[in-house]
């Protein structure tokens, strides 16, 4: 395809990846942001292998290893009975199989942004983007909160996340969302410096703990820590005060009382709170919806970051395997439509058994998922599902695992 003008709406995962990709390709590629100076919200997230395979072509994977830290495994205990309820490790999959990485979410975005701003692709910052309209010639304009518009693009990319202005609203908030705050990795603390490791009483209540790895080359090690709470809930939680939530959450997790002791102020942790949606048809013509535009989901499976990864390079591959901008943008969604239905698919099966109200689920998980974990083909198999793999996307997209 001959190079075109292309608007990357959003400056997450998503929207940094697709202007590597799209630059590196010969496309002439703007990037909008609503923040003053580009920056990630939150705390860490977890890069899978799928995510490790689009870094790798971007000859950015050794970045993020090095900024983040190895996760081999998720575990997670139920209490008071101890039982195992979540154990998955990536070497199920085989000793030289890729593992996780956890990361700070700052860090990949200063990983994505640098290599954006050394190839010198354009940043527009500080401009709230509300819409998009075509323009006489069948081309088409971002419009942004105060009225203006960009230069007209061949092709608009929706990066915008899950509250994108561009998309169609659809889906549903979910009841549960998690207060995450960042905090200093405590050595002599008994937490696994390799494991993602959470603690559960049915599915109401759950803690848990990440390592992230660096924020800074030389600074402190980090983790993200993370406390499940229903939306509704919020309020009162502010209103208690911190400590009758510390004493409960230290009662469910004695060892995290050093993590606790770093809490003092309750703006130390953000409420991320999440929604299930996925749009039917991620494209009009002219613009395609990617990253958490197009589908979003409670993070229970870790795969928010790596889909959106996944979406800009299928995007970018569509744009040179078609000779039209339509075509592309049928191509994508369409290398990356079963993979997506997939994960969405079993986001809605596994949130009601980690993350709800419900009793029944949460006990049966108490006492099956422990013990079934442990049978042939069950290592495998969950390893393949946290590592994204299911439906073998790497393949389609002519990735290397
Ligand atoms: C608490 C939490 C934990 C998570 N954990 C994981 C995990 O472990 N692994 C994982 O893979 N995923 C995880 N996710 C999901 C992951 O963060 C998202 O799926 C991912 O960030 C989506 O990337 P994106 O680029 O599509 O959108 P986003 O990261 O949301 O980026 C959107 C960008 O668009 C900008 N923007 C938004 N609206 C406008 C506007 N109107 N005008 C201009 N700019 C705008 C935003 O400022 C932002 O820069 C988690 C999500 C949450 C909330």
């Amino acid at each position: 395809m001959p190079p075109r003008d292309i608007a990357i709406a959003g400056c997450g995962p998503a929207g940094l990846a697709a202007a590597l990709l799209l630059h590196r390709d010969g496309h002439r590629v703007a990037l909008y942001e609503r923040f003053e100076t580009a920056r990630p919200v939150g705390s860490g997230l977890m890069i899978q292998p799928t995510g490790r395979a689009v870094l790798r072509a971007l000859g950015l994977e050794a970045t993020t290893a090095a900024a983040g830290a190895p996760i081999e495994r998720l575990f997670g205990l139920s209490e008071p009975s101890g039982r195992a309820v979540l154990d998955v490790r990536y070497d199920a999959l085989g000793a030289d199989a890729p593992r996780g990485i956890g990361i700070h979410r700052a860090a990949l975005f200063h990983t994505l942004h640098e290599a954006v701003r050394a190839e010198g692709i354009p940043v527009f910052t500080g401009r709230p983007i509300s819409s998009s309209t075509h323009t006489a010639d069948g081309r088409r304009h971002v419009v942004f909160a105060d009225g203006t518009h960009s230069a007209p693009v061949d092709l608009v990319v929706d990066a915008l996340g899950t509250s994108s202005p561009l998309a169609p609203p659809t889906g549903r908030p979910l009841p549960y969302g998690a207060l995450w705050a960042t905090l200093d990795w405590v050595d002599d603390a008994g937490f696994d410096a390799e494991a993602l490791e959470q603690r559960y009483e049915r599915a109401s209540r759950m803690v848990g703990v990440l390592p992230i790895g660096r924020t800074a080359p030389d600074g402190p090690r980090k983790l993200a820590f993370f406390w499940s709470l229903r939306a509704d809930h919020l309020e009162a939680w502010r209103s208690a005060g911190l400590a009758p939530w510390k004493a409960e959450a230290q009662t469910l997790w004695p060892r995290i009382a050093p993590l606790l002791a770093q809490i003092d102020d309750p703006a130390q942790l953000t409420f991320a709170r999440y929604a299930h949606r996925t749009l039917p048809v991620p494209t009009e013509p002219g613009l395609i919806h990617l990253g958490d535009a197009w589908h979003s989901t409670s993070p229970q499976l870790g795969q928010g970051a790596n889909m959106a990864l996944l979406d800009a390079y299928a995007l970018a591959l569509a744009l040179r395997q078609t000779d039209t901008v339509a075509a592309a943008c049928t191509r994508a969604v369409a290398l990356r439509r079963a993979h997506v239905r997939l994960y969405q698919g079993m986001s809605t099966l596994f949130t009601p058994v980690y993350q709800s109200d419900g009793t029944l689920l949460p006990l049966a998980r108490d006492w099956i998922a422990g013990p079934l974990a442990k049978i042939w083909p069950l290592p495998p198999l969950l390893a393949t599902i946290v590592s994204g793999l299911v439906g073998d996307p790497l393949a389609r997209l002519g990735l290397e695992g």
